[in-house]
């Protein structure tokens, strides 16, 4: 097996001083387990929080521990009666070619309902972390603005075209002028504004002429800033990643909590953290409703497929960075 491993913690940028690739022995399934070949890794910025040893809500992978990471996996060897050679499943096997699992940790994939790669996006994590931190959370309303950031990749994307679902006007933030055509002629926003233009502030106002009822956090930092005083009384405010912040060793400057807590108390904001797992009881419903929309056309998702496990470092520090354009997988096998 191939298998990239934590070779050191990054202050900053991941490069590749901070990932080891080595081969190791591929082992015979116990009782109970399959033996499985990655077909895809999934690269999602949550992994930059495992690298660091800061306090977070999931332990960080230990040095030298194979990079964790979700996986689209098929079956080679079956000791459990539920797979079988052949079987394309989900799995969590990390950034390796090859891996044991228990079979109750797997989820069998079926090909006929969409390709198996969209159980690590659109019909997957990302996916639910839209549905979940928009519908739950967010609860837009018909006429309402919604705003997010980060808009073409997995979660973003989903979050604009649900909210067009419930009759909501969808504003999106993307970085260059390629991906906001995206966002207005492949995923149907109403408003797509490059936050790196020089005026981005004046834009995103002038995109929102009656403010914002929810802003779905995905990148903090100057986006944050832009957006906060358009949020309008009564906005929910689901903060789901801050991804401008994840390659910040510190963040100093003047302390503005007494202005933000004066305006959560002056427009009665809402704003509210989660991690996807904390809805895991909604899964099937979200399954069900997220394929058919998919299905119908009307959620639709892009995926940047990058090839060879030995190129996941790169592309991860890229993804930090936006040089992903949609769902960023490493497919490790055909
Ligand atoms: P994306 O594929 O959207 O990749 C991240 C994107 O962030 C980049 O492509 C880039 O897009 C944007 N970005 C990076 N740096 C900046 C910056 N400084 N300012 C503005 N935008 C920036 O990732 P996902 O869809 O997988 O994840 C989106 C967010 O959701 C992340 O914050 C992630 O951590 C979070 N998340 C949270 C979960 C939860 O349970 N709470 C679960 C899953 C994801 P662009 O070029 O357009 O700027």
């Amino acid at each position: 097996s191939r298998q990239i491993r934590l070779a050191a913690r990054p202050e900053g940028r991941p490069g590749p001083e901070h990932f080891r690739l080595e081969e190791a022995a591929v082992l015979p399934p116990g009782e109970g387990e399959v033996l499985l070949q990655t077909l895809y890794l999934s690269l999602d910025p949550y992994m930059r929080g495992r690298m660091s040893a800061a306090r977070s809500y999931a332990q960080p992978t230990e040095l030298g521990a194979v990079m964790e990471g979700g996986t689209v996996s098929r079956v080679l060897e079956s000791r459990d009666p539920r797979f079988a050679p052949g079987d394309i499943v989900l799995s969590y096997s990390g950034w390796q070619s090859h891996a044991v699992a228990r079979g109750d940790s797997l989820r069998k994939l079926d090909p006929a309902v969409a390709p198996v790669s969209t159980a690590l996006g659109v019909l997957g994590m990302p996916g639910f972390t839209a549905w979940s931190g928009l519908l739950l959370l967010g609860q837009p309303k018909a006429g309402e603005t919604v705003v997010v950031a980060a808009a073409t990749g997995p979660v973003g994307s989903a979050v604009g075209q649900i909210a067009r679902i419930k009759g909501a006007r969808a504003v999106g933030i993307a970085g260059g002028p390629k991906k906001c055509a995206a966002l207005l002629e492949e995923f149907g926003f109403d408003a797509a504004i490059d936050h790196r233009a020089p005026d981005f502030p004046e834009q995103l106002r002038a995109a929102c002429p009656r403010g914002i009822d929810v802003y779905f956090e995905n990148v903090g930092g100057p986006v944050w800033d832009a957006v906060f005083p358009l949020l309008n009384e009564f906005a929910r405010v689901p903060v789901c990643g801050l991804v401008s912040q994840y390659n910040v060793a510190s963040t100093g400057g003047p302390d503005r909590l007494p202005g933000l807590m004066r305006e959560v108390l002056s427009r009665s904001l809402t704003i509210r953290g989660f991690i996807q797992r904390e809805f895991a009881a909604h899964r099937p419903e979200f399954l069900e409703e997220m394929a058919g929309w998919v299905a119908e056309g009307k959620v639709r998702y892009r995926e940047d497929v990058v090839r060879g496990l030995e190129q996941a470092p790169e592309a991860f520090a890229g993804l930090l960075e936006g040089r992903n354009f949609g769902k960023l997988l490493v497919q490790v096998a055909e």
